[in-house]
């Protein structure tokens, strides 16, 4: 099939580049012309375990083509994703200026009949005010449909969650457009479902909703924990075991960041405020999610008497593992904290350095993580790297002023790091 995908951040570049390699024609456009030249020569704007050497290989095949033109993919293409970013805007709504812009870019051209796929996550209703936007360009409604496909890829294992998705969503008005989709998608042989447009979109919303009121559930607990002496960690092996609770999404730690829940949270409460409904139970997960991180650094500030002229090392600044996205990482929220009070930072990140080196060009980055201890007054351990797991942690020790680790995603146990000489802190006991 020929397929064109419009934006090629962490969604668009690996649906273009999955796509390519299962053989379609694929044509990704991008406008930003910075990520356009590196693309070009096969290297990926973002840091995605695997996208690399995949990108090379479709590049080489033919199979992907890159472009700044979303004329030339309407003008080529039977399906044509979205897949642009939708950031919060001030209030907190998703700011869907990119959509529109893409689905006019796209009205303005087309030629022949065209599937317009909103990769995009998007509000409720988004699907029809795409339709209409076409529609005003001068389109006949027999020239196109719009689907909506929303994604749930993860970062840091975004190619093999686009091959082998738990299912794949499908929101359409008419059964031909969603059965195209169904053809593309055939060979990751995945359950599909298919909705009518809007039970698609809130679909997307819903499920990183629910996901994020699992973590804070779980943060909530283990607060708890700590004011009466329990392990978080028992308590969620035992309620986790239950098949009707399951236990992913249970793992207490600083809390939930990145680019997708917290603006989707917020997005879906936005949804719902539009719609006369509030959302208490939404609004109290977020409330948890942010106090889980100031709880933590109180506690860091108590420790050391205050975080004036403290200089603390941050193992970790990506939101998450494998990947290099600081998008409402927690080590921004500590960062902007130790500053503010007079502290400073020394950090490593295998990744994400450089990112959080554009907004902090003044703190130390060291390229080892065993340098982040040198000289600190405390260790917080902020992103659950694998390399981290298996450190030399008397090592790591031995350069601190007194050696303290705050473990924030509870990746070691009291045993070991106590073992190897630390003060050892960590969420929920
Ligand atoms: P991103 O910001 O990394 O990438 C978006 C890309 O679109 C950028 O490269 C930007 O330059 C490009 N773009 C914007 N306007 C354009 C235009 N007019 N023409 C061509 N290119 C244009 O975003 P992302 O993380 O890939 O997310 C995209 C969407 O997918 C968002 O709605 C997001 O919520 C959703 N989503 C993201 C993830 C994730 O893990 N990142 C997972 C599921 C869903």
């Amino acid at each position: 099939m020929r397929v064109g995908v419009v934006g090629t951040g962490y969604v668009g570049l690996v649906t273009g580049i999955v796509l390519a390699e299962l053989g379609n024609d694929v044509i990704c456009v991008e406008k930003d012309l910075a990520k356009l030249d590196l693309l070009r020569q096969g290297i990926p704007p973002i840091y995605e375990p695997g996208v690399e050497e995949m990108l090379r290989r479709v590049l080489g095949s033919g199979h992907l083509k890159i472009s700044d033109s979303i004329e030339q993919a309407v003008h080529v293409c039977e399906v044509v994703f979205i897949a642009v970013g939708t950031p919060p805007a001030e209030d907190g709504s998703p700011d869907l200026t990119a959509v529109k812009a893409v689905a006019t870019e796209i009205g303005k051209h087309i030629r022949h009949h065209t599937v317009i796929v909103n990769k995009s996550t998007v509000p409720v209703g988004t699907g029809d005010l795409v339709e209409k936007i076409i529609l005003d360009q001068g389109v006949l409604p027999s020239m196109f449909d719009v689907v909506s496909n929303p994604e749930f890829l993860r970062e840091g294992s975004a190619i093999q969650d686009t091959l082998n998705p738990d299912r794949i969503v499908i929101g359409s008005k008419r059964n031909e457009a969603a059965d195209l989709l169904r053809e593309l998608y055939a060979p990751m042989e995945a359950q599909t479902i298919v909705t009518d447009l809007s039970s698609a979109e809130l679909i997307k919303y819903s499920a990183n909703a629910f996901l994020a009121m699992k973590i804070s559930f779980i943060n909530a607990v283990s607060r708890v924990c700590e004011l009466c002496g329990a392990n978080v960690a028992d308590v969620a092996a035992g309620i986790g075991s239950d098949k009707r609770i399951g236990n992913q999404f249970l793992h207490a730690g600083l809390g939930w960041g990145g680019s997708c829940f917290p603006k989707d949270v917020q997005g879906m409460i936005k949804t719902a405020e539009r719609l006369n409904y509030d959302f208490q139970l939404l609004k109290a997960v977020v409330e948890i999610n942010e106090s889980q991180t100031v709880e933590f650094l109180r506690r860091v500030e108590a420790r050391l008497g205050g975080l004036a002229n403290k200089k603390i090392g941050l193992m970790g600044l990506a939101f998450k593992a494998n990947t290099d996205d600081i998008r409402d990482a927690k080590s921004i929220v500590i960062i902007d904290t130790v500053l503010a009070a007079g502290g400073s930072i020394v950090a490593y990140d295998p990744v994400a350095a450089e990112n959080v080196r554009k907004t902090y060009p003044n703190i130390q980055y060291v390229e080892n993580v065993y340098e982040v201890s040198d000289g600190s007054d405390a260790i917080i351990l902020v992103t659950e790297w694998n390399e981290f797991r298996q450190l030399d942690l008397s090592r790591l020790a031995a350069c601190m002023k007194e050696p303290i680790l705050f473990d924030g995603r509870r990746l070691y146990s009291r045993k070991a790091a106590e073992h190897a000489g630390f003060e050892y802190h960590t969420v929920g006991e």
